[in-house]
């Protein structure tokens, strides 16, 4: 029902049609024929049925005949939040997948993250993954750029320009590698203060820094521990890697024989915090899973790149057991689809694939993963007070999906409610049917990009 209350800002869109998205007490809140309400600040004024709409136009002073009418095919649906992302890993996204993770990262990735002190180069990668993602529907990503201050501020420039809402983090990492892709202790403490001083100076009001210890075998403890000073000094973001892959869970084993568990090395530094995010945890225990509930820190599932690089298999319905905040995450390049529907539609898969090895496993259901991708992503990223769904209040996040766009990837052949539309979206969908994203309130796809930015396509 309709929120009367008085507006605090003038309406600037007004939308009737079906409206999906989660709430907390539901995976699936279909509202059909409804009408929906945007102030110029980009928040949701109203939600309310389309039998208030006189009502609804008389307290918060817009016109009738400004109502936007969706078709019987469409329906808008929360924006994708991408709790993990390697915008810099994104040029060699759909290669590079015959690996295990440890020797994956010096074969591939540490080789392309190097070029990244090179702006020009940044630019190209960081513009196209940052359209990419939004075309896909991503309106929220958890970035991890490169170890290079500028190119990390570059993407939270481009991220800003393009209006997606993003945490975008400057990797941190000063243990040795064969490819000396690394930092010194104090540059990587260094630059970290100047990347959030920097960024956080240019108040860009969606774009925020996020402190990223790329995982602890490549961090010394004394930088660790700094990392964890400055993350509570500044109440900033942190998002890092954990239990990903038997190898390095072997390994950081034998680095930190004296804490109990891969939790604890971050807990001991002031990591886990109720603005962490870390990706993967395929090998954590109930007892750091416990942790995770404590501390209040999430987890980032991706599980393409947990398939595609033979990592492991989390089990998402033990972490939702243990009420640790979950979201979904793309991973690329590890992960090779840039694209949280496949994220989605992986999750599906690997909890099937629990299913058939343990019959007595409950599956996710498709209206669990769509919470998942929307409002748990938010969740998982701490930023469910402005995104994830439709509660009044919150920015306008939104993708108004159409299942029938000429030459799209779905065929209708008969007449379908939306839950069957949704799921279809879900298993068949791509970036064709996504006729519009927005972000706070503004449309941000199609693409109305500034000029600088012609010469990337
Ligand atoms: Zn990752």
């Amino acid at each position: 029902m309709a929120n009367f209350d008085k507006p605090n800002a003038a309406i600037k869109l007004v939308f009737r049609g079906t409206f999906i998205h989660s709430t907390q007490k539901s995976a699936l809140d279909i509202l059909e024929d409804a009408l929906l309400g945007v102030d110029t600040a980009g928040k949701i004024a109203f939600i309310g049925n389309s039998q208030e709409l006189e009502k609804l136009s008389q307290t918060f002073g817009f016109s009738p005949s400004d109502v936007t009418q969706l078709t019987q095919h469409e329906f808008f649906m929360p924006g994708l939040v991408d709790t993990h992302i390697h915008a810099s890993q994104y040029s060699y996204a759909g290669t590079a997948l015959d690996m295990p993770l440890l020797q994956w990262l010096t074969t591939y990735t540490f080789p392309v993250e190097s070029h990244f002190k090179d702006l020009e180069f940044a630019h190209r990668v960081y513009a196209q993954v940052v359209k990419r993602t939004l075309r896909n529907g991503t309106t929220t990503a958890c970035y991890f750029a490169t170890i290079h201050t500028d190119a990390s501020l570059l993407l939270g420039q481009i991220a800003n320009d393009f209006g997606q809402r993003a945490l975008v983090g400057k990797v941190c990492m000063d243990s040795k590698n064969s490819l000396n892709y690394c930092e010194t202790t104090p540059e990587s403490q260094n630059e970290t203060r100047r990347f959030i001083k920097e960024l956080l100076d240019r108040k860009y009001p969606l774009v925020k820094p996020v402190v990223t210890p790329r995982f602890v075998l490549s961090c010394t403890k004394d930088l660790l521990g700094e990392l964890g000073t400055i993350a509570k000094k500044t109440n900033l973001h942190i998002q890092s890697h954990i239990s990903e892959n038997v190898e390095e869970v072997k390994l950081v084993k034998q680095h930190f024989p004296d804490c109990k568990n891969y939790a604890d090395i971050y807990h001991k530094y002031n990591l886990l915090t109720d603005k962490t995010v870390m990706a993967h945890g395929c090998y954590l225990s109930d007892e750091e899973l416990s942790l995770f509930r404590e501390t209040g820190a999430s987890l980032s599932h991706c599980p393409n790149s947990n398939i595609s690089l033979c990592s492991g298999v989390l089990n998402v319905r033990n972490v939702l057991k243990h009420k640790v905040k979950l979201g979904l995450g793309t991973d690329v390049a590890g992960g090779y689809s840039a694209s949280m529907l496949d994220a989605m539609r992986r999750a599906l898969d690997v909890s099937k694939f629990l299913t058939i090895q343990n019959p007595e496993h409950s599956t996710l259901t498709f209206e669990e993963v769509f919470r998942l991708a929307t409002l748990g992503g938010s969740e998982a990223l701490s930023l469910d007070d402005q995104t994830g769904n439709f509660e009044v209040g919150k920015d306008f996040d939104a993708l108004r999906v159409n299942l029938t766009v000429p030459g799209g990837p779905i065929d209708l052949i008969q007449k379908s409610e939306p839950k069957i539309q949704l799921e279809k979206f879900m298993n068949l969908g791509d970036d064709r049917n996504i006729v519009e994203v927005f972000v706070a309130g503004r449309k941000v796809v199609p693409f109305t990009e500034p000029t600088a930015y012609n010469c990337t396509e």
